[in-house]
């Protein structure tokens, strides 16, 4: 076959060959998933039953059922998000989709698209599919992760036309506050630089409230917002998320939604609208178990002299491993088969940290957690 050069360009995924090398071992506790352990809320996953029941097995509108945009237009009051449910919101398959469309409406070719990193592995590849040319933005450790002013000065982002923003950040586990976000949209708005806001993790912070770019001085009519179900529902299988946005914008991906995808899966749909209507209660049982286990975690690598800064939301611990982490993560599953995703795969910054998902049973996080500290105890007595 002759392949597109766009295709054969596309670097392999760090996390994919990582999980390789884990899966050849029957043994091992995986940290390395970025999804929930929990199934979704039994009264979602009734209502989409009930749907299948009724024979409700056809397209849906292009944008996604009225009712299932009503809910999520009611939802996102919480964050102070307002959107028009008629032409601003667009139901997705997975959020997965909504970034694709996000990016290829907003990117033509040689547009420079700013990514702060360490972050999620999808966007570079997305913008390279786009024709856009990502510009990497390195975050520290020092700022607990956030994206500051300095850092996209110093990347030379004032050049982007878009930016992606990721908070609650994946891989680590970083949130922004208010302030910080007033200083990212200040620069947003000095450029001219328009943001694709991946906030799927909006629903899981830990004692602080998500807030969201959007709500900034005049960013809602330059930002695109991205969510969906996948995680706070605990839905990553029935591919559902969404895009709230102008209406110009929503227009535009809508435009290359319904000729690629025509409508995001029925079934989840009303999944998705039974659980935004009725499954609060079990979210925020989801969301305290979390933040039991990110406690844990956390506080388990201190203890061994790990150093990690205090994770605030998604479900992902981002310690500092003092050193190579790509042959740390390999020489921990070799030896005590725990899986953990190297932090350079997620990007400039990430190197010498791990991704830990905390997306897991207590029971498997505290074994877990007693093998890495062997492993370290062993790797500090032989030189
Ligand atoms: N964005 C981020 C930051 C993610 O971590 C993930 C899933 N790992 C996605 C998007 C994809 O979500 P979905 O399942 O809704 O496509």
């Amino acid at each position: 076959m002759n392949l597109s050069d766009r295709v054969t360009d596309l670097p392999e995924s760090g996390i994919r060959k990582f999980f390789e090398l884990a899966e050849a071992r029957d043994d091992v506790i995986s940290l390395g998933v970025g999804e929930p352990d929990f199934s979704a809320p039994w009264a979602a996953r009734t209502a989409a039953i009930d749907s299948l029941e009724r024979g409700r097995t056809s397209y849906t509108s292009n944008r996604g059922i009225r009712e299932l945009r009503e809910a999520i237009a009611d939802h996102h009051r919480r964050y102070d998000q307002a959107y028009d449910p008629g032409d601003e919101i667009l139901v997705t398959t997975g959020a997965s989709e909504a970034v694709d469309l996000a990016l290829r409406a907003l990117v033509d070719p040689g547009d420079v698209v700013a990514i702060h990193e360490p972050t999620y592995i999808s966007y570079g590849p997305g913008v390279e599919l786009a024709g856009g040319e990502p510009l990497s933005v390195p975050t520290r450790a020092a700022d607990d992760f956030a994206l500051t002013r300095e850092r996209l000065a110093a990347a030379g982002a004032e050049r982007a036309d878009t930016l992606v923003l990721c908070y609650p950040n994946n891989p680590t586990g970083a949130v922004m506050t208010g302030e910080q976000l007033a200083a990212v949209a200040a620069f947003c708005r000095e450029h001219d630089i328009q943001v694709i806001a991946d906030e799927i993790y909006a629903a899981l912070t830990y004692g602080r409230d998500h807030e969201s770019i959007a709500t900034q001085p005049d960013m809602r009519e330059r930002t695109v917002v991205v969510n969906g179900f996948s995680k706070a529902y605990a839905m990553t299988g029935l591919r559902l998320g969404y895009a709230l946005g102008p209406a110009e914008a929503i227009d535009a991906m809508n435009r290359i939604h319904q000729y690629t995808m025509l409508s995001a899966p029925t079934t989840a749909q009303y999944a998705a609208l039974e659980g935004l209507r009725s499954c609060d209660s079990e979210v925020a049982e989801m969301v305290s178990e979390y933040d039991r286990r990110r406690r844990f975690v956390h506080s388990r690598f201190r203890e061994m002299g790990l150093d990690c800064f205090e994770p605030r939301g998604a479900f992902y611990a981002f310690p500092d491993c003092g050193g190579d982490d790509e042959r740390f993560a390999e020489e921990l599953l070799e030896s005590q088969g725990v899986a953990v995703v190297p932090g350079s795969v997620f990007g400039e910054g990430g190197e010498g940290h791990l991704r830990v998902s905390y997306a897991t049973s207590m029971r498997e996080l505290k074994r877990a957690t007693d093998r890495i500290e062997t492993f370290l105890t062993e790797r500090r007595q032989t030189p």
